[in-house]
């Protein structure tokens, strides 16, 4: 049995294309003392993969040479650890590949009766994401408005249903006619507006006539402008991405009515990071959990079959070509 792998072979100075990467097939790793083999089940493709190819972060960077890194849901095959036995399924950075030798702290046991797509999607960091950005950064109050962007994708899916669960209005940003259709159509959306269209600002205005109390923001750039002049007075913005400038390297993307707009409105801008807090949050598990399973939030899938597709998976994801969240089925 080979390993079979993604390796980074240059950092992207643009776009990101598929000569970035080459497959690799290496021996299967044995586990140290205190290591766990895992096999990957389920990658998680996410707009932060190409971002963490930028330089470090809130994480190390990714550099030429490393097996792509990512989020995985694998299995245990092989455990010299106390606590974790084959057949188990975990949470972790199992990377671009078949199998990883890990040591168990880097391991978060999750619950083999759930279906691995939730668990990768709207059970696991997606879902969590949403939870913690909405309810925590936002504090949504019933009847407000709540705006959010990549409105379309695996975040902004589940923002916009949770919202409406907590009795706001929702008004998604998405890319493109269709989408906007389906977000109305399929999942509930009050109204959707497409950032791509030349009167993108006054359909925004139009869909919004009472302004903006939340703005859920994962994309920044000129998206984030037209919502900050949106915003009501006291309303409060969650950073939670800027996808916007992942895949353009050395561009600056910020807004240049930062601060002047969030003073005169008295906005609170917050960003935050999951895994700070939130994914031990099994509470927010739970009710994520209770509502997928009484049918009042639909978790969209958009799934890649195969590793081989990993990096044609990505690019599509960043130039949204994607409906809710996008994970590679590995085995
Ligand atoms: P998505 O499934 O939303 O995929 C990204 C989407 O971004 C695409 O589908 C595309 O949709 C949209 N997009 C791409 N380029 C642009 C652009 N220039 N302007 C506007 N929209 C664009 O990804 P996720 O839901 O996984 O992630 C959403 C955001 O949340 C990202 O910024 C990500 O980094 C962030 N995130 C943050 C976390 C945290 O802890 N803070 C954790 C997880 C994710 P479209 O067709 O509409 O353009």
């Amino acid at each position: 049995m080979t390993n079979r792998q993604w390796i980074l072979v240059s950092t992207p100075a643009g776009a990101l294309t598929s000569d970035h990467f080459v497959w690799r097939e290496s021996p299967v790793p044995s586990p140290g003392p205190g290591e766990v083999l895992v096999r990957t089940r389920m990658l998680s493709l996410d707009p932060a993969n190409r971002a963490w190819m930028n330089g470090p972060s809130y994480r190390e960077q990714v550099l030429p040479g490393d097996v792509m890194h990512g989020f995985t849901l694998s299995e245990v095959v092989e455990s010299n650890a106390s606590g974790f036995a084959p057949g188990d399924l975990v949470d972790c950075m199992g990377g671009w590949q078949d199998f990883a030798a890990l040591p168990a702290e880097a391991l978060t046991r999750r619950d083999n009766r759930q279906d691995p797509a939730h668990l990768i999607g709207v059970l696991g960091v997606t879902g969590l994401t949403a939870y913690h950005g909405l309810f925590d950064i936002g504090r949504p109050r019933e009847g407000e408005v709540v705006l959010v962007s990549a409105a379309a994708g695996a975040v902004g899916t589940i923002v916009g249903q949770i919202a409406r669960l907590a009795g706001c209005r929702v008004v998604g940003v998405a890319g493109g006619p269709e989408k906007c259709a389906w977000l109305t159509g399929e999942l509930g959306f009050d109204a959707a507006v497409d950032y791509k269209a030349p009167d993108f600002r006054k359909a925004l205005r139009a869909a919004t006539p009472d302004g903006v109390d939340i703005y859920f923001d994962n994309v920044g750039g000129t998206v984030l402008e037209a919502a900050l002049w949106a915003m009501n007075q006291r309303g409060r913005i969650v950073c939670c991405g800027a996808v916007s400038g992942y895949d353009k390297r050395g561009e600056a993307y910020g807004s240049p009515l930062i601060p002047g707009i969030l003073v005169t409105k008295r906005l609170r801008m917050e960003g935050f990071i999951v895994l700070d807090n939130a994914m031990a949050n099994t509470e927010a598990e739970a009710q994520l959990a209770a509502w997928v399973a009484a049918g009042q939030l639909k978790a969209k899938m958009d799934i890649v079959e195969g590793l081989e597709g990993a990096p044609d998976g990505l690019i599509r994801l960043l130039a949204g070509g994607n409906k809710g969240k996008m994970a590679v089925r590995v085995a």
